[in-house]
């Protein structure tokens, strides 16, 4: 049975987060937005409260939260701005949950601890230049050389690319395979930023997210032990399909945090706004917005809480995530765009946060998957032609604690 009561807990993290976006997004944001500035320090404030490992084991560093826990702080984080929402995606979502669920004793403790407790960070490398969606249509690669691999290719559009300090790193290590586009011959590998060969760069002229950072990295014959494989050879791509699901958990929890901002905004707007001697809150079609955004924000909170208990309890989620992402992407595209209109011509200028929130929320309707490809997936689902994969690790904290 899913229960959509929060605990007491999880209201007082809600809490802890709105705090800390208020005290330390909030005042800096436009500024940080207009300059495209990355503030590394938030990153150091974030760790102290514990958030960038929030649902991952106390035993490895983190807060020992459940998957309800990472839903809330990615809603609340984005409610703000998106890119302290997009790290806690690629940190904990993409790379932090996958290592839990996949990694070695020694690979946890050597790189999920430290990310756990937010002295590293950490990323997800799949995407390349001529690879988005076609996953296999990657071209880096890895040959073995002893008890070594040596990893060669080029990662593009990576969160984080230029500031982490970790990342998954997903390349072909069966040429056979590539030919006949088998992704069974795709694996992961965790490389570290000081490793020799490797460097990145970031990506200027985005549209949105400029606070965040977005950038690239390139491997050039980068030697790394074997030991730093994730899974097992040819496991790469069922990891990151597994990450993805995560990601896009965190994504539609985020976007929420979007729709209720627009919200949140335009209510405001419209109860002080004077036309006609009259608040604008009296105009049916401004009402009708904010209708809109308020039933747009409960569904999508409710898909997202939906797959984070489907995730607690160790159910099967990929559908959930994925409906979950596609429905508050889109909604929160919406919900931006309207809020604009609330706020007329103000709403075209960066006095207000609306133009933000509409640059910042369109990304999430290309990553993580596109819309297209949500869209079909949800239609293969429901015509039969697709299974649902198996859910793979409930989380241990919450496992024991429920148990
Ligand atoms: C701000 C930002 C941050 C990102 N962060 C990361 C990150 O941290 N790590 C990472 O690995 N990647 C990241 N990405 C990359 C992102 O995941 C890809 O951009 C996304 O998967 C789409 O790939 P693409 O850009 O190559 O588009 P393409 O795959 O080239 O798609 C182009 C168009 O074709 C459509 N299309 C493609 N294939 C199909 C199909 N089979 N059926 C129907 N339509 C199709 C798409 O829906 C889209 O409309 C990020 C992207 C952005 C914008």
């Amino acid at each position: 049975m899913i229960d959509l009561e929060l605990t007491e807990e999880h209201i007082a993290l809600k809490k802890t987060v709105k705090e800390f976006c208020d005290g330390e997004i909030a005042p800096y944001i436009k500024e940080w937005d207009e300059k495209s500035h990355f503030e590394r320090s938030v990153f150091d404030k974030m760790a102290e409260l514990g958030l960038l490992g929030v649902c991952i084991p106390e035993e490895y560093g983190g807060a020992g939260f459940d998957y309800v826990s990472l839903g809330l702080v990615c809603e609340e984080l984005e409610a703000c701005d998106t890119f302290m929402r997009v790290a806690m995606s690629v940190h904990v979502g993409l790379n932090s949950l996958s290592l839990l669920t996949w990694g070695t004793e020694e690979q946890k403790q050597k790189y999920l601890v430290p990310q756990a407790k937010g002295e590293k960070l950490a990323t997800f490398g799949l995407t390349e230049p001529n690879a988005g969606s076609d996953v296999v249509g990657m071209r880096s690669y890895a040959r073995r050389d002893g008890d070594d691999w040596i990893l060669n290719g080029e990662k593009m559009w990576i969160s984080l690319g230029d500031v982490a300090d970790h990342f998954l790193f997903f390349c072909w290590t069966d040429a056979e395979k590539q030919k006949n586009r088998d992704h069974s011959g795709i694996s992961c590998f965790i490389v570290e930023r000081t490793m020799a060969g490797f460097s990145s760069g970031t990506l200027h002229g985005k549209l949105g997210i400029k606070a965040g950072n977005t950038g690239y990295f390139s491997l050039q014959d980068v030697r790394v032990p074997a030991s730093n494989m994730l899974g097992q050879e040819g496991e790469g791509f069922k990891i990151a399909m597994f990450s993805l699901e995560n990601g896009r958990y965190t994504v539609a929890a985020g976007a929420t945090g979007v729709i209720r901002a627009s919200r949140d905004a335009s209510v405001a707007y419209a109860n002080t706004r004077e036309v006609q001697g009259q608040t604008i809150a009296n105009f049916q079609l401004v009402k009708q917005k904010i209708a809109e955004m308020e039933a747009d924000y409960e569904m999508t909170h409710l898909l997202w809480l939906k797959c984070g208990y489907l995730k607690n309890n160790g159910m099967p989620s990929a559908k959930a995530a994925s409906l979950a992402k596609w429905q508050a992407t889109t909604r929160s595209e919406k919900a931006a765009s309207m809020a604009i209109e609330v706020h007329g011509a103000n709403g075209y200028t960066n006095d207000y946060p609306v133009e933000r929130y509409l640059r910042n929320c369109k990304a999430a309707v290309i990553y993580e998957g596109t819309r297209d490809i949500h869209t079909l997936m949800q239609a293969d689902w429901a015509l039969g032609l697709k299974k649902e994969p198996k859910a793979r690790v409930m989380l241990p904290a919450y496992k024991a604690a429920n148990a």
